[in-house]
Parts: C-alpha cells; sequence; structure tokens
C-alpha cells in the first residue's frame, strides 16, 4: 500500500479512523476515536447492590455442599481444585484423525477440565481477596499447570476464569477453570508463531521490548500512557491493540516462559497486580466488574520455548456503566473488531 505519509507521530491518532496491529496475535483492531466525542444518549445506571450471603447452601461451589454428581465438596479453607463435572475435555477419548479429501477434517480430542475456587467465601471475588489469599489462587495455577502439563497427553494447559452473569458466567462463587488438551487452542497459538518469529529476529522476547516501549518511551511513543500501575515484578497495561474497551494485561517484567519459572516474590507481585487491576475495575463503574481473564504461556509439549514471554489477559465486557456493554456484532462478526474509547483514554480513566 502507498502511503502519502511515513512518520511516528502517534498524536494522529487521536483524531482519525485508524487500524491498530496487534504483534502478538497478527491481526488489526479498527479504531474510531472521533466517535467517543459523540453525545452518549443511553441510560447510566447502577447495579442494586449484590447482597450473597458468605456461604449458600444452594451453591455447588460452597464448601461442604453437595455437587450435582453426588460428590461432596470437602470443608476446604482457602483454595479448592476439583475435576469439572461437566468437562468439556475428557481424559479416556481415542487418539483419530478423520479426514475426508480437502474439506472434511476432525480430530478427537482428549483433555481434563479442572475447577479452582478461589475462597470458601461465597460472597467475595479476587478485588475482595487479601493479597495472601490470592497468593494461594496463583500457587494452585502453579501446581495445575506442572501436574496437568506432565501428563503425557498434555501439550497445552489453559488458565482462564470467567467473571459475572453478562459473560454467561452462571454461579457468581469465586472460581475460574483450567483446561489442559493435546493440541495447543487457537489464541497461544497465534501468540507462539509471533513471539517465536520475533525471538527469531531480535534475540529478545516480544513482551520485553513492547513493556521497554511502554515503560521508558520509543519515537512517538509516550513512556506510560497506557501503563496503569507497576510493582517490583509486574506491570498492567492497556495494551496499544486492546479490542475491549477496557482489555488490559498484566505481564512479568522478567521475561518467562510459564508460571512455573515464577519466584516466591514474583508470585507475590502478581497476586498483587491481580488485586489492584481488578480493584481498578470495580472502581470504574461502581460495580463488581464482570471479565474472562485468563494466562497465556509456553506449551506443555517438552520443549523449552525461550520466545514465550507468558502474560494475564483480562477482557471486560462493559463500555460505559455497570450496564452498558459492549457487542461484538455486524462490522465485528464480518471484518474485524472495531472500538470508539482509545486505549490511552482507557487507561486515563482506568489510573482514575
Ligand atoms: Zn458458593
Amino acid at each position: 500500500m502507498d502511503f502519502a505519509l511515513r512518520t511516528d507521530d502517534f498524536a494522529l491518532l487521536n483524531d482519525y479512523p485508524h487500524r491498530r496491529y496487534n504483534p502478538l496475535t497478527d491481526s488489526w483492531v479498527l479504531v474510531s476515536p472521533h466517535r467517543a466525542k459523540r453525545p452518549w444518549q443511553g441510560q447510566v445506571e447502577k447495579l442494586a447492590p449484590d447482597t450473597r450471603p458468605a456461604h449458600d447452601p444452594d451453591c455447588y461451589l460452597c464448601a461442604g455442599n453437595v455437587r450435582a454428581n453426588g460428590e461432596q465438596n470437602p470443608p476446604y479453607e482457602d483454595v479448592y481444585v476439583f475435576d469439572n463435572d461437566f468437562a468439556s475435555l475428557l481424559e479416556d477419548t481415542p487418539s483419530a484423525e478423520l479426514q475426508t479429501g480437502d474439506l472434511f477434517l476432525a480430530r478427537l480430542e482428549r483433555g481434563v477440565g479442572r475447577v479452582i475456587c478461589f475462597s470458601p467465601r461465597h460472597d467475595l471475588t479476587i478485588p475482595d481477596m487479601e493479597v495472601g489469599a490470592i497468593r494461594k489462587v496463583v500457587d494452585a495455577w502453579v501446581t495445575e499447570y506442572e501436574v496437568l502439563g506432565a501428563k503425557s497427553f498434555v501439550n497445552y494447559v489453559q488458565i482462564f476464569e470467567n467473571k459475572g452473569a453478562v459473560m454467561g458466567c452462571s454461579n457468581p462463587h469465586p472460581h475460574g477453570q483450567i483446561w489442559a488438551q493435546e493440541s495447543i487452542p487457537d489464541e497461544p497459538l497465534k501468540k507462539q508463531h509471533a513471539q517465536l518469529k520475533y525471538w527469531d529476529l531480535h534475540s529478545k522476547t516480544l513482551l520485553s521490548d513492547y513493556l521497554d516501549a511502554e515503560l521508558n518511551g520509543a519515537p512517538g511513543v509516550t513512556a506510560r500512557e497506557r501503563v496503569l500501575f507497576e510493582n517490583e515484578q509486574f506491570v498492567a497495561l492497556v495494551p496499544f491493540w486492546a479490542v475491549w474497551p477496557f482489555e488490559a494485561m498484566i505481564v512479568p517484567k522478567r521475561p518467562m516462559a510459564r508460571i512455573s519459572e515464577m519466584t516466591h516474590a514474583e508470585r507475590d507481585g502478581l497476586a498483587d497486580a491481580y488485586k489492584q487491576l481488578t480493584v481498578r475495575y470495580d472502581a470504574l463503574f461502581q460495580t463488581s466488574f464482570p471479565y474472562s481473564a485468563g494466562i497465556h504461556q509456553a506449551p506443555t509439549d517438552g520443549i523449552d520455548h525461550p520466545e514465550w514471554h507468558f502474560h494475564m489477559v483480562f477482557y471486560p465486557p462493559l463500555l460505559r456503566s455497570a450496564t452498558v456493554k459492549k457487542f461484538m456484532v455486524g462490522y465485528e462478526m464480518l471484518a474485524n473488531p472495531q472500538r470508539d474509547i482509545t486505549p490511552e483514554k482507557a487507561a486515563e480513566l482506568l489510573r482514575g
């Protein structure tokens, strides 16, 4: 394509529709900053305060309760991990590939689904929990990543949290999931390809160079414009290529391929950053902020993967208030994602 101007004057992005490149997934997002200036006619309303009991006798995740399959949860005191009773992947799946010509291809997929209760308290969420209690969640993630990843058939472990009814999460009890499987799923695989390409060219991880530019600036890039906060070990920021209005990433300052490489101090740092970010989310619209979050890291395929720089991503759907949600429809379903508010403005609002 011919461009009238090649420049690193990123100030142009405040005024004109543009596409931003995501080097981690080799994809684009359309940003329309001029639309964020139009008057907002929608309702801005708060949700009624959430009054949940500390223990709900009908919740299948609360301590001591009986689950649908008849198993009883133990009287757990911090984190509790168990096999998902309705897992999407099954360990006793045989191995087979089915193919007819070039057009019909399928593979049986073997895997394991685990549920992780963050706390026995039904009425808490991560931002309400003490950093010490969140650290136990981080420790459980590491253990699950190592134990599941050590299974010979498991090549990828996806750790994630789906929070809030608006995200389709059926139970408000603070919990997350871990799916371990034979294949590397599409999203981390895209990131692996991009990081490997970068590593081969620069002998550094893509995200260490990206963090450096976000923290210290680069030609045309204002230092810390998208940075939300940092602690000694981690940086939280709204990425330059964010798709969701208040999308964020937590990235370790030290390049590590996998969460099992973290020191004790780094595990504390991740727990602290997880809390700090979710506290900011809750404060933004004075609501228990829904999101899908998770960790992208190296596969457990027995290969070193120096190109991988693990990170945690947060994709929250809220746009303007506790009830006004961003929809990925129309152009986004048919072309590519689009946003109005710029990532820089989102970072400014989240910093408060
Ligand atoms: Zn519960």
